[in-house]
């Protein structure tokens, strides 16, 4: 298939691809397409059964595969849904790892942003790749109107669902927003308040914040940043995080590691720190001092292990396996699979990461997690006491690492089972959430209590102890017995 600059967009649609509008606004349709004849809008259609509502989503990365991996599957287990899996190619060997895990094939690849760093060159290739796709496929052009008969019977689509902060996640949601395609935002406000931490990730979130109809947030924290910003409350929902899902079915697994000196290091007793750096504002100087805080950290502490497997990306690799490889208790590998790394994470006794989805899966694992950033959009974690900010400075990694390594009652401090990024039901209840708002059934119930101890006890000057068995709260509180 050709697109408008003659590179090859991947397989797709059969059809010639659509001669795109004029950019003079004063051309572009008086009425917005959707005002009338989507479903969202049009009198409520009965659920029509055995209709197939297309939803393209749209996945640039690793996180966002694993992440949106329990929502494609939610989406074909229901009878209402054509999921249409567009891969960006952002990723494109460890997303496809991902897909073959469970047997997903991407309908589509748009092979933007090959390299590496080039944010600019990524986001114009997704958003008119994007566009080239939808306009071959659905015949997405400015001036025709589609009914929701077309949206019903899967002739367009009803929305493009998109995933957290990646530059391919801003980039296909400006391009809907540009064809008039509702956005629909999973894992949506997450916040740091800083836009160059992480860079260009914060404000990626932000932009599709303002596209996005409909806003999937995992907690209620990420519901009350967007609230803060005027996001309507009756256009957020809050469902907590699909990597939940993901990782409670990855860690049922029973995999073993590719690479026999991982294998053996994991039936062997040792300790494991597990890490994983990538992140575009720790490149450079970052990266330098994780390399060197590590190296420091593997001799002070000859008996543990640790265990790095390399982000793909090269500038990632270079620094860090410039300063760590050849180190006696250091592994470093190549990416794992997501099942293995899933399974790493378990056997692992302490995670030093820099990683977002990291530090969700960590703390419901019951892991320390040591956070190689000065800013965290995952303020949960921190409120439960399972992670601990800490920036890039090699003393300090050496010093917080060292100190969970020998003080059993810091490690215990910190090594508890936390979820409070969600209980594993968060994929069906974005289906459940999707059909109320597109096909009138009833509404499905929100994760989490919708209001944060933490926060409570915090406003009213308390310091409530992390977990208090039910029979010592009635005794505290002198509730009857029932
Ligand atoms: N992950 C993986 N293999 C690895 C390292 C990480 O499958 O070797 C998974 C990990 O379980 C998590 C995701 O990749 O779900 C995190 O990706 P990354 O750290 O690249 O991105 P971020 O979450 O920071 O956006």
């Amino acid at each position: 298939m050709e697109a408008r600059n003659g590179t090859n967009i991947g397989a797709g649609s059969e059809s010639a691809l659509v001669a795109l509008e004029t950019d003079d606004e004063d051309e572009q349709p008086a009425t917005p397409r959707l005002i009338a004849d989507h479903p969202l809008v049009s009198a409520a259609p009965a659920t029509p059964r055995g209709a197939r509502i297309v939803l393209p989503i749209v996945v640039g990365t690793r996180p966002e595969a694993i992440k949106l991996v329990p929502v494609i599957l939610a989406l074909r287990e229901s009878e209402y849904y054509e999921p249409l899996v567009v891969s960006t190619g952002q990723h494109h060997k460890i997303v496809n790892y991902i897909f073959e895990l469970v047997g997903i094939k991407p309908d589509v690849t748009l092979w933007a942003g090959a390299r590496h760093s080039e944010l600019n060159e990524r986001v114009s290739s997704v958003m008119t790749r994007f566009e080239d796709f939808c306009a071959e496929r659905f015949g997405a052009d400015q001036d025709r109107v589609h009914t929701a008969e077309d949206i019903l019977n899967g002739r367009f689509p009803a929305a493009v669902l998109v995933h957290g902060d990646t530059s391919s996640a801003m980039a296909a949601a400006l391009s809907a927003f540009h064809m008039r395609i509702p956005v629909m935002h999973v894992e949506a406000g997450l916040r740091t308040s800083s836009n160059l931490s992480p860079f260009p990730e914060e404000l990626n979130r932000e932009v599709i914040t303002r596209v996005a109809a409909l806003h999937f947030a995992p907690t209620s924290t990420n519901l009350q940043n967007l609230i803060r910003e005027n996001v309507p409350v009756g256009q957020i929902f809050v469902t907590g995080n699909t990597g939940i899902d993901a990782l409670q079915w990855a860690t049922t697994l029973d995999v073993r590691f590719a690479n026999p000196e991982l294998q053996a290091l994991c039936d062997s007793d040792r300790r494991v720190v597990v890490i994983t750096a990538h992140r575009r504002e720790n490149w450079g100087d970052g990266l330098v001092d994780i390399g060197e805080g590590v190296a420091r950290l593997a001799a002070a502490q000859p008996d543990v292990s640790f265990v790095l497997p390399l982000h793909p990306n090269p500038r990632v690799r270079e620094v860090l396996g410039a300063r760590l490889s050849g180190l006696d208790n250091v592994l470093l590998t190549e990416p794992l699979g997501y099942a293995t790394f899933a399974r790493l994470l378990k056997r692992s006794y302490l995670v030093i990461t820099d990683s977002g989805g990291v530090q969700e899966e960590a703390p419901s694992l019951g892991k320390p997690v040591l956070v190689l950033r000065e800013t965290t959009e995952r303020i949960e974690g921190i409120a439960a006491g399972t992670l601990r900010l800490i920036g890039t400075d090699p003393d300090r990694i050496v010093a917080e690492a060292s100190r969970l390594i020998e003080d059993p009652i810091a490690y215990a401090e910190m090594a508890h089972a936390s979820n409070p990024y969600g209980d594993g039901k968060a994929a069906h209840r974005i289906v459940a959430a999707l059909e109320h708002v597109l096909l009138g059934s009833d509404p499905p119930e929100q994760f989490g209590p919708g209001y944060s101890r933490h926060a409570i006890a915090r406003a009213a000057g308390l310091a409530l102890p992390e977990s208090l068995a039910m029979h010592e709260l009635d005794e505290a509180t002198s509730i009857p017995q029932g």
